[in-house]
């Protein structure tokens, strides 16, 4: 299983900067990839083809949307579809950041909707569970995870192929804090979802991408990627700019 280096570069960068960044990016780290990792960059919709067309020629490169909606076209007003993103040269999605679900008040429901949409209409797709730091207060992880993890993956057909489907784990409070999760914090919280999965999905969970969010940087990334059940990693701030984020896929 190839560990997934995605950088989510949320609401930054316009077309003109994201293409650069993107550019960059193939320039530092495209001969230096590793065969076993794979470079995945989430910008905003604006960016995705000037993104999706700098990647296309790259093995190992590839763009998706940050949220997409469970139609193909209709009376949506500013939403976008799985197919307008494969059009513009995305082939991930992202679903159920911490951020669409805590600013934009998305419910578990919608994001198990949009996963189970997204997988069905030829996205391989990002779904993102994490907990508040009062849920970890509260001793609540594991029930938050179990919860946010069978909601989101509820439409998902038992036959999925697992290469198509991973959870990324991104505790609410490591998000944009500086504060990273401990290594133990993660492979709790990675081992148990491992363990959920395996109960959906039996044996094949073994080669579903489970990833680490929150707070990676280059100084922290080689720890982390090297932790059991840690599959790759998904990459905020450290993203954004294309020496920090080819550190931390070649960390
Ligand atoms: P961060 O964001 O790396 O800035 O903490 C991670 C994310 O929101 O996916």
């Amino acid at each position: 299983m190839k560990k997934l280096m995605a950088a989510n570069w949320k609401m930054y960068k316009t077309w003109a900067e994201a293409e650069s960044t993107a550019r960059e990016l193939v320039g530092l780290a495209a001969d230096k990839l590793p065969a076993d990792r794979e470079v995945l960059v989430f910008p905003p919709f604006t960016a995705l083809k000037a993104v999706g067309d700098a990647f296309a020629p790259v093995d190992g490169f590839s763009a998706g949307g940050q949220d997409f909606y469970t139609e193909e076209e209709g009376a949506f007003t500013g939403e976008i579809s799985p197919k307008m993103l494969a059009d513009a040269g995305a082939s991930y999605g992202l679903t159920g950041h911490s951020e669409r679900r805590h600013v934009l008040g998305e419910s578990d429901e919608l994001v198990g909707r949009k996963t189970a949409y997204g997988l069905e209409k030829g996205l391989k797709v990002i779904l993102c569970v994490g907990e508040k730091i009062e849920e970890r207060k509260g001793g609540k992880v594991e029930e938050v995870l179990e919860r946010q993890i069978r909601a989101g993956l509820r439409d998902v057909p038992v036959g999925v192929e697992p290469d198509r489907i991973s959870v990324a784990y991104e505790p609410v409070w490591a998000i944009g804090t500086g504060e990273v999760a401990g290594p133990a914090e993660i492979q709790q919280a990675h081992g148990f979802t491992r363990k959920i999965l395996v109960s959906i999905y039996g044996e094949k969970a073994n080669e579903m991408r489970i990833l680490y969010g929150g707070s990676v940087k280059p100084g922290n990334c080689a720890e982390i990627i090297a932790l059991d059940n840690v599959d790759g990693v998904l990459v905020g701030g450290a993203s954004l700019l294309s020496e920090s984020f080819s550190q931390i896929v070649l960390a």
